[in-house]
């Protein structure tokens, strides 16, 4: 027996003496599940996996691991897209979903979550009292709040409201060695020195475990006017949005999908959506009476821009099923085909024509199937490059197109994730991004900020910083 397993058999006899039995887990079969996120290609099995149900448990197995030195990978419900859940160095990972509180302050407007819980769970808590959790990631349904918030994620309504980093009021981490750090503070207007909760946020695993979290929640609009829009072609789209903004409509979401993604989502999910170049999914909230002035302000911008069908939602099921059909858009290209990588970039919003352009050049030049939606509101675009084989020459060329994209985003002035984070799927563009924008050293700064929190570098090592 090697020395490496002699210490992982002891540091895991230790675990389970001090926290039961159950809560460890290294069955073959089990720890199999645990070695994938939803990111096509990447496996690795962790040695064990410790399912966490308080905050002791969380602060003894971050004790144990520092002790002798053990990965530690925190795992909400594993639908990272970038691989940062995957436990490359092997380790322990820890899976979170069994603490899923929530208690909701209206009169404070924040809710109190516990990590476990789904982001859909804590918004429908909010929702029985009148409020919303704003950022709303497309898989709301399964996504974590400790994921979201290590993700930074955005979604749906990131138009208007943006990523989880604007509505994180305080956080409790735990970091190696065992120790609760108390972020942030509960109100919504703070100055506490140097923001080291923001450091969480997004860190994507990488420097402590988060264990619960306060959110700012807002009112629920009295209504929301729903419309799916279609037109010939990207420009139309774009053209509409910037109309909207001209004539100081807001959207609270602005969603598009190219004709692939639609054909995917009706082969898949048989939703006989029509059938056009691009469609915008808008929402449009306020006070009941005003809405309908603005909608037929919107209307009137829709035709003038060429809209070639419009479904306005007449009522909460129609509503509910356009939005599902957007929500449906991943799902169905991800069971259409046999892998897909998905790009998650962001460009200036007077680019996204341009980006979008290129995209599409790109899908002529190699003949792969690229279907794009995404957040048209916020600039961010996920181009979906697709294949059908496993077979090593289609990996390699999907990605190769892949890095090509990020490129161009990179060219234009953007970004290579806006809210799927780097995990160890874009290392590489991350790093060339800098390089091109910012400046590589940033790395060493963020590698010291690292060591602070984890000196023995043993929180998901490997992703973000290589
Ligand atoms: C169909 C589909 C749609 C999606 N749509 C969106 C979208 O619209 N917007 C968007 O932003 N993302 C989207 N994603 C990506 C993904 O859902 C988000 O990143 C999500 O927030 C991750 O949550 P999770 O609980 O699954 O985290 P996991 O995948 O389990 O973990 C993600 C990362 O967070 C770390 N982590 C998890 N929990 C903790 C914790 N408690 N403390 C510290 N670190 C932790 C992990 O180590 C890992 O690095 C989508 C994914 C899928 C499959």
């Amino acid at each position: 027996m090697s020395a490496d397993s002699v210490r992982i058999k002891e540091a895991l006899k230790i675990l389970r003496d001090v926290l039961g039995q159950d809560k460890v887990i290294d069955e073959e079969e089990e720890l199999y599940v645990y070695g994938f996120d939803a990111t096509p290609l990447y496996f690795s099995k962790p040695y064990a996996v410790v399912r966490v149900f308080s905050i002791n448990d969380v602060v003894e197995v971050l004790k144990i691991a520092h002790d002798y030195r053990i990965p530690i990978i925190p795992r909400g419900h594993g639908t990272s897209l970038t691989g940062a859940v995957v436990p490359i160095s092997g380790g322990i990972v820890v899976d979170l979903s069994p603490m899923t509180k929530i208690e909701i302050k209206p009169e404070d407007g924040v809710v109190e979550a516990e990590a476990g819980a789904t982001v859909a769970e804590v918004d429908l808590e909010c929702n029985k009292y009148g409020f919303f959790l704003p950022p709303d990631p497309a898989s709301a349904e399964v996504a974590t709040i400790g994921g979201a918030i290590a993700e930074d994620s955005g979604g749906m309504r990131g138009a208007r409201y943006g990523t989880f980093r604007n509505w994180v009021l305080a956080l409790d981490v735990v970091i190696p060695g065992g120790k609760l750090l108390k972020l942030g503070a509960p109100v919504y207007k703070k100055r506490m020195g140097y923001d080291l909760m923001q450091l969480f946020i997004g860190s994507e695993g990488t420097l402590g475990i988060i264990i619960k979290a306060v959110l700012k929640i807002i009112p629920l609009p009295e209504n929301i006017a729903r419309f799916l829009v279609f037109f010939d072609d990207m420009e139309n789209a774009i053209n509409t949005l910037k109309d909207m903004r001209f004539s100081k409509i807001n959207p609270l979401t602005a969603e598009f999908m190219d004709l692939e993604t639609i054909q995917n989502i009706n082969e898949v999910f048989k939703l006989g959506l029509p059938e056009h170049g691009i469609s915008l999914l808008i929402d449009i909230d306020g006070y009941s009476d005003s809405l309908t002035k603005i909608s037929e302000r919107v209307l009137k911008i829709l035709k003038e821009n060429g809209a070639v069908e419009i479904i306005h939602a007449r009522n909460e099921e129609e509503a509910k099923t356009l939005y599902a059909a957007r929500r449906a858009a991943y799902p169905a290209i991800a069971r259409r085909y046999k892998i897909v990588f998905a790009e998650d970039i962001t460009v200036p919003l007077s680019k996204i024509l341009q980006t979008f352009k290129e995209v599409k050049n790109i899908e002529k030049k190699y003949g792969v199937n690229i279907p794009t939606f995404g957040h048209i509101g916020d600039g961010n675009l996920h181009p979906n490059i697709c294949i059908e084989e496993r077979d090593t020459e289609a990996i390699t060329r999907a990605k190769e197109i892949f890095e090509e994209i990020c490129e161009v985003a990179i060219r234009i002035g953007g970004v290579v994730s806006g809210e799927h984070g780097i995990g160890i799927q874009k290392l590489t563009t991350f790093k060339r991004m800098l390089e091109v924008h910012n400046n590589l050293e940033l790395l060493e700064y963020m590698r010291k900020i690292k060591q602070i929190f984890d000196p023995h570098n043993i929180m998901n090592p490997g992703k973000i910083l290589g």
